[in-house]
């Protein structure tokens, strides 16, 4: 089998462009996200020194050195500092300009000074195993969990183009193609057609990443109360059941509370609905603060209700954390534009070992039930268990 490279090359450039081309049809959803525009941009970079690699002969030919390797290193700079960002890292931004600069000067050194087709083929490989491992270890190293597996697999890919370059850094060029890299010899042109394989694997595992961070972001937001940030109810009744079930195999109590805020909607109706949205957002960051480094599940179970999960928690260190919370809340009035706005609580508590969610839920609704009728403002304990009411 012969192999045409020129022809090669141009299929290359096709791809190169297509894939770039493509995969930059995703900005068009996902408007604002740094990481895919510099991707696409890394992409673009690359389509380009590719297509002046194409028209070696037809340009000058320092020309044609120094601009596709100055647009496969930027590609490469914009390549890495996404994946940075996508890792939740800074950009490293200054390292690899202040590396992407030595190496261009190397290249036009090489191109100007003592010309040498091999010297540049192997510093560009040195440059990719060194970029490659650099993304890779961002990838392995720093990766978030939630986000682990598309990172590996990404890495996985990063390696195999790795190992492609440093095939080629190994690689003797053949005699006499001078400053041609198109006429590099067959071993060579064989690890390019193998560096395109790579190219397309490289731009879905880039894809792979977008696609696991979108989904895990959604996931993520389908969970949380829009106006509070704690759990919704929905998130909060699976976590809870999980937690309620290991404290069950473990024989341990498991404790609800229910909170109800007091006369809210007075505080609507006086000082509007904004207000008291900043209130019920003022009294999750109460709670969140009163309860740090606990093990608990903190959540918004509805317009104003809360709901708090306990596991390994007896019926009385509940009441006496309900109390706390209580009292907090009615010490810390939310300071608002208007004045401050004083806020109160009540609270239905239940515990058990044996009993179901919903059925501690149930019960814990009873008592806020006695607790508002007893005049609100505190905390009241089921009845299933022991009634006991603190004023
Ligand atoms: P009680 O002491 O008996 O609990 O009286 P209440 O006024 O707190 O209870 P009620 O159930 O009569 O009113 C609850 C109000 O909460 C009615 C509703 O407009 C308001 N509400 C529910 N969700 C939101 C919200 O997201 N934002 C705002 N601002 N108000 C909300
Ligand atoms: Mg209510
Ligand atoms: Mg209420």
């Amino acid at each position: 089998m012969t192999l045409d490279f020129p022809t090669i090359a141009i299929i290359g450039l096709l791809l190169h462009i297509g894939l770039a081309a493509g995969f930059s049809l995703i900005l068009l959803v996902m408007r604002g996200h740094p990481v895919p525009r510099l991707w696409a941009a890394s992409l673009w970079a690359g389509a380009l020194g590719t297509t002046l690699l194409g028209l070696q002969g037809q340009m000058p030919e320092l020309l044609s050195i120094v601009g596709r390797n100055a647009f496969a290193v930027l590609g490469s700079v914009l390549l890495l500092c996404g994946v940075a960002l996508h890792v939740g890292r800074r950009a490293p931004l200054r390292p690899a300009l202040v590396l992407a600069g030595g190496y261009m000067l190397c290249i036009v050194w090489f191109s100007v000074v003592t010309p040498d087709l091999g010297i540049r083929l192997t510093l560009y490989s040195l440059l990719v195993l060194l970029w490659k491992g650099w993304e890779v270890w961002l990838l392995l190293r720093h990766a978030p969990a939630d986000i682990r597996r598309s990172c590996r697999i990404a890495a996985v890919v990063f390696v195999l183009d790795a190992l492609l370059f440093l095939v080629r850094a190994l690689l003797p060029v053949a005699p006499g193609a001078g400053g041609d890299i198109l006429r590099a010899g067959l071993p060579m042109n064989v690890t390019y057609v193998g560096s395109l394989i790579v190219m397309m694997g490289h731009t879905f595992a880039l894809v792979l990443l977008i696609v696991e961070r979108q989904m895990v972001d959604l996931r993520r937001l389908a969970r949380r109360d829009g106006l509070t940030g704690l759990l919704n109810r929905t998130a909060l009744m699976d976590d809870g059941r999980g937690q309620l079930a290991q404290c069950q195999l473990r024989r341990l109590p498991f404790a609800v509370l229910l909170l109800d805020l007091d006369h809210f909607k007075r505080v609507n109706d006086s000082h509007g609905h904004q207000a008291g949205d900043a209130v019920l957002h003022h009294m999750a960051r109460t709670l969140q603060r009163n309860l740090r480094g606990r093990d608990s599940l903190l959540g918004r179970y509805g317009g104003e209700e809360f709901v708090l999960l306990l596991p390994a928690t007896s019926l009385e260190q509940a009441q006496a954390l309900a109390e706390r919370l209580r009292t907090a809340l009615e010490a810390c009035p939310l300071d608002s534009d208007i004045g401050p706005i004083a806020v109160t609580t009540s609270i239905g508590v239940a515990a058990d070992v044996d009993a179901t969610l919903e059925r501690l839920l149930a019960r814990a609704d009873a008592a806020l039930y006695r607790a508002k009728a007893a005049g609100r403002n505190r905390v009241v304990c089921d009845l299933g268990v022991e009634p006991v009411a603190v004023a």
